[in-house]
């Protein structure tokens, strides 16, 4: 039975936590606000947290840790080979996945570095559901080729389809008999496909990848970075799941994969990572590449701190009140706006709520990166800091033309247990303000263009002086600079 609490009528999602410690925050004026978008570039990543009110800007290595976590953390073992730490950990993770080897990295994409180093050739091709930006990078990077085997409905903004995290298996059984098996050393499946809007796949899906990579003798490798709150969505939408604890679910999962992989940055809520298989060979293949780019075996880059409150994470995520309240806050967010007739991407999925500023700002071209001026705007007339996901974090081709993305979106993350329901709210009244207002957001243009990673370092201007005649409203219509 589902133990998530409402009020009665009024859909509440009800935190079953209490908040024992704090951390001041600051809301500067409007004006500030617009010298400060203005002093970073137009670029939400170059703002400097203090002119930050509500940061957004992602659920890496920003959820809020527990009381036992912290208090974990006095119990570590410092010492560089052995330390009891690492076995506590590797203990947590054989009983939560059944998998008996354990190498430890310092994040997640330190984990994709070893396993493309180790299973990725020049010519590979790797299937999934949905790139992330560090994996395709390493696969890349390593000679071979991300192929995403999505079913259509997972580019929808508007769906009602509870797993649009699953992968096609007619398109992977073609891709697979096209590339030929040899040239496919792994199936990745992401759980709460991140870059899709955290939708996450069905462990029916699952177990029907399994059987094809096992026809085709293909190792089957997890990505379970969002794991909690995919874990979250099958005991809640998948019929045949609702019966089984979180901890079922988990270990059904962990059984039908041969390596899971992981960043502790989001799943366990510390800052961390690693690796887990049940099989000598593979562990002894990635095995020796732990020490030289991450550090000795049982630490792995992290810090033995971190790695207990790990420990105690991975634990709290077995619990359905402590993993429910990422996914209910963005689901109860995702309603309101909906309610208020403004476009976000559905059904909600974790990690946060995803604004389609492709209808938010239909007047804006493509060009002129509507997500990105729509995540200035947004930081202006409320302090709350999002994350373009658009054309912006897209790369131009080889002779220097725009890709456009298939999606606009403005991601407003939810570390997890971090807002409160008014924070949630006050989002979803500045952003109703916005979108009433959205006539006077203009685009923006480039003046500095890193040719890697623009979206990181890039700073912008824009097309007009828009800000300034949006400010203008601001104080009009609230009656003050806040
Ligand atoms: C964040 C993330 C990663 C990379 O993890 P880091 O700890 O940031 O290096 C990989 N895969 C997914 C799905 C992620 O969300």
């Amino acid at each position: 039975m589902s133990k998530i609490k409402f009020y009665q009528g009024n859909n509440l999602p009800l935190e079953m936590h209490k908040v024992r410690i704090i951390q001041k925050l600051n809301l500067i004026p409007v004006d500030q606000r617009l010298k400060a978008m203005s002093e970073a570039g137009n670029n939400t990543f170059l703002l400097r947290n203090r002119d930050v009110f509500l940061d957004m800007l992602t659920d890496s290595g920003t959820n809020a840790m527990s009381d036992n976590q912290l208090a974990a953390m006095m119990q570590a073992d410092d010492s560089y080979a052995g330390s009891e730490t690492f076995f506590r950990l590797e203990a947590k993770l054989t009983e939560i996945f059944g998998t008996r080897f354990f190498l430890p990295a310092h994040q997640g994409r330190a984990c994709e570095h070893i396993i493309s180093k180790v299973f990725v050739k020049p010519g590979s091709v790797i299937p999934m559901n949905y790139h992330f930006t560090t994996t395709k990078s390493h696969i890349t990077l390593c000679g071979g080729r991300v192929e995403e085997v999505f079913a259509d409905e997972a580019l929808k903004v508007k769906s009602d389809h509870p797993f649009k995290g699953n992968i096609d298996i007619d398109k992977l059984v073609d891709l697979i008999e096209k590339e030929g098996p040899e040239n496919i050393p792994f199936v990745r499946m992401e759980a709460g496909t991140n870059l899709i809007g955290g939708q996450p796949f069905s462990l029916e899906n699952l177990r029907q990848v399994r059987e094809v990579c096992d026809k085709y003798g293909i190792l089957l490798v997890l990505d379970a970075s969002l794991l909690a709150d995919n874990l979250y969505f099958i005991k809640k939408r998948e019929e045949a799941c609702k019966d089984m604890s979180i901890r079922e679910i988990t270990r059904a999962m962990a059984d039908l994969c041969d390596i899971i992989y992981f960043s502790a940055r989001k799943l366990g809520c510390v800052r961390g990572g690693g690796i887990c298989t049940d099989s000598p060979e593979l562990a002894d293949k990635m095995r020796e590449l732990v020490p030289l780019y991450e550090g000795f075996l049982t630490y792995g880059g992290m810090s033995v701190r971190e790695m207990e409150a790990l420990a105690v994470g991975l634990e709290e995520t077995m619990d359905e009140d402590m993993i429910n309240q990422g996914p209910e806050f963005i689901a109860c967010m995702v309603k309101e706006l909906e309610r208020r007739g403004i476009p976000v991407v559905t059904p909600a999925g974790g990690l946060g709520c995803h604004v389609d500023a492709m209808a938010f700002v239909d007047h804006v071209p493509q060009h002129q990166y509507p997500a990105g001026a729509l995540a200035a705007a947004l930081y202006i007339v409320s302090g709350v800091r999002g994350m373009e996901r658009g054309t912006l974090s897209e790369q131009r081709d080889e002779d220097g033309n725009e890709v456009f993305s298939n999606m606009e979106l403005v991601r407003l993350a939810l570390p997890r247990r971090v807002f409160t329901y008014s924070q949630v709210m006050y989002t979803v009244d500045r952003l109703t303000w916005l979108y009433e207002n959205r006539k006077l957001i203009g685009g923006l243009r480039f003046v500095e263009e890193p040719k890697v990673l623009r979206f990181f370092f890039g700073r912008l201007e824009p097309v007009s002086d828009w800000q300034i005649k949006l400010v203008e409203k601001f104080k009009e219509d609230f009656g003050g600079s806040l």
